[in-house]
């Protein structure tokens, strides 16, 4: 249910009443802290009907007029004090998403957004109310399936279709116990959803994070499935992990947590029916303990068999050649065919990469051999620039010896997070997490391109805005699609009992690559679209057809 608060006159008969009517939940950006607004006396509610999607205003007091409500309240939204309010102090209210209370249009007002949470009145009174509200964590499995539906409804996808794709296959949940060096026993909570595996088995990382939740894990294991449809791998799509932050625990406490969580997941995951790999805070050595505790679960003369059950394993025990940079090498590759497109020329070209792991790293390090400038880099300890170019690697080196944190490197200004967003820069790569790129941050952006490293950068509002800006994306399901294919190929080599070479590996990937930016490229001049629908739509159109083909049982 969504609603919001107003003041302002309801002609019904002169009386006032409160409408509680319900319309779907519509994505809402995340906002971290606390918002404390001013409201004036007389607030009303204002629902908005399923049907017609109109507010409706009930009328407390006196005739008022909230030009605008920027921020995405949430259901925990309170009247915590109020003179002219008291009536209401308390009352839970459910708000809404960018409401303009001054055409009462949602998303359709053309008035300019004002920044920050404060609500503004045409009439002010002295009687004054403080509203808190704590807004809602933004749904990101919404924001997934806000961009099947608007692909889906561009392409006209098969209705029985969009029903099965909408929702996940399985979804496991484990609480498991681990001992700690203290001896103390502490409970995890892991995740797997299987969302899709009609292309072939399972397929996508582990998350270790404390944002990892059921509805984080259902949007990435939804992700997945697009992804590996985009560039045409047999695998479907899977996402897992556990709810904790790695960096609290000893390695020793990380290894036991790890194999407590994979004999936990048990039958859940294997080699032909849904493969691991690493995402944030999961690395190679995660994949070899899982890799080891999997194997002690299978009888001795099966375990050669199963060394598939998991990629991005260190080299030593069964990985890839070229895995670890895959995914920053399918980016740069991905940048590359924008840049020819477009005859726009890297070297020289300015870049800024938010989150230094894996995938902002590898990208960042990749692009400078091109002749590419790195002028701005963040991650969770905070952001730093300088025009004149960060050495990406000497930034690995400084971040190897600081806890994988940029933090205190020297060959760099300390800059605060909005200075970071409107860096002149000619590409940014978000290589971090979540919905970074949203109604505020995008307005700050000054690049020609995003090329999305991260799963879910960006969004409905932040895409929407890149859109009316002109700035080009390369979207998540395409761009990091770099780590699942190479994923891929460790896969087969383990099946085969091969070993490739790095330049084999890298000539594979790239021409996957290139032939899955033609697809998408070609679908958006076909359907008119942006680049992120367009990747949907080679996604679901695969789909589409092996679904035809199979039917459905029985
Ligand atoms: P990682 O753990 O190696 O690195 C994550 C980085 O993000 C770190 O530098 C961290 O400090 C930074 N970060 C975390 N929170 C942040 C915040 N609030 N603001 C700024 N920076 C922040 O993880 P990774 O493997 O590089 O994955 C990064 C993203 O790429 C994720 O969205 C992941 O799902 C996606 N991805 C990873 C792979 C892969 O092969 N590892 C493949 C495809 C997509």
């Amino acid at each position: 249910m969504s609603t919001v608060l107003d003041n302002r006159k309801k002609k019904s008969g002169g009386k006032s009443r409160v409408e509680t009517k319900t319309r779907p939940r519509a994505a809402r950006p995340r906002t971290e802290h606390k918002l404390r607004a001013q409201a004036t006396a007389g607030a009303a509610v204002v629902r908005t009907e399923r049907e017609t999607g109109e507010p409706k205003l009930i009328n407390r007091s006196k005739e008022w007029k909230l030009l605008y409500v920027p921020y995405p309240f949430d259901e925990s939204m309170k009247i915590t004090s109020g003179h002219a309010m008291e009536s209401m102090a308390g009352v839970e209210v459910e708000t809404y998403k960018d409401l303009c209370l001054n055409c009462l249009k949602q998303d359709a007002c053309t008035m300019p957004r004002p920044e920050g949470g404060v609500w503004r009145c045409e009439q002010f009174e002295q009687r004054t109310a403080t509203i808190e509200a704590k807004p809602r964590k933004v749904s990101v499995h919404e924001n997934v399936l806000a961009q099947f539906n608007r692909a889906a409804d561009t392409m006209g996808l098969d209705s029985n279709l969009r029903k099965i794709l909408a929702k996940t296959t399985n979804e496991t949940v484990v609480n498991f116990p681990v001992k700690m060096d203290d001896n103390r026993v502490e409970m995890f909570t892991g995740y797997r959803v299987q969302h899709c595996n009609l292309l072939g088995p399972f397929k996508g990382g582990l998350r270790y994070h404390p944002a990892v939740d059921i509805d984080e894990v259902r949007a990435l294991a939804t992700w997945m499935t697009w992804k590996s449809a985009i560039v045409n791998i047999p695998f479907g799509g899977a996402k897992g992990g556990i709810q904790m932050d790695p960096s609290k625990y000893s390695t020793s406490e990380l290894e036991r947590i790890t194999r407590r969580f994979t004999y936990a997941l048990g039958s859940n995951i294997g080699p032909e029916y849904d493969i691991p790999a690493p995402d944030v805070n999961t690395n190679a050595q995660i994949m070899a303990w899982i890799l080891d505790t999997y194997l002690s679960t299978v009888p001795p003369h099966d375990r050669q068999r199963c060394t598939h059950v998991v990629t991005g394993k260190p080299i030593e025990a069964g990985g890839s050649a070229g895995r670890e940079k895959a995914t920053g090498q399918g980016i740069v590759y991905l940048i590359q065919e924008w840049a020819r497109e477009r005859r726009f020329d890297l070297s020289g070209a300015t870049y800024m990469v938010q989150g230094f792991g894996n995938v902002g790293s590898w990208a960042a390090r990749l692009l400078k051999q091109l002749g590419a400038k790195l002028v701005a880099v963040e991650d969770v300890s905070g952001a730093m620039a300088n025009p004149k170019g960060i050495d990406p690697d000497e930034l690995v080196k400084y971040v190897s010896g600081h806890k994988g944190l940029i933090g205190g490197y020297p060959g760099a200004q300390s800059i605060d997070r909005e200075t970071f967003f409107k860096t002149n820069a000619d590409i940014f790569i978000p290589a971090a997490l979540e919905n970074q790129i949203n109604a505020q941050t995008a307005r700050w952006l000054k690049v020609k391109l995003v090329a999305e490293g991260a799963n879910g950068p960006t969004d409905l509002n932040g895409d929407a805005i890149l859109q009316e800006m002109d700035i080009e994306v390369l979207p998540d399901i395409l761009c990091n699609s770099g780590g699942v294919v190479v994923s891929y190929f460790e896969w087969l080599q383990n099946k085969r009992s091969e070993s490739w070479e790095l330049e084999e590996v890298d000539g594979k990937l790239h021409k996957l690559l290139v032939n899955a930016f033609a697809r998408v490229m070609n679908a958006a001049r076909t359907f008119n679209v942006d680049t992120r629908t367009a990747a949907y739509i080679v996604a679901l159109t695969r789909l589409e057809t092996a679904y035809k083909k199979r039917g459905i049982f029985p």
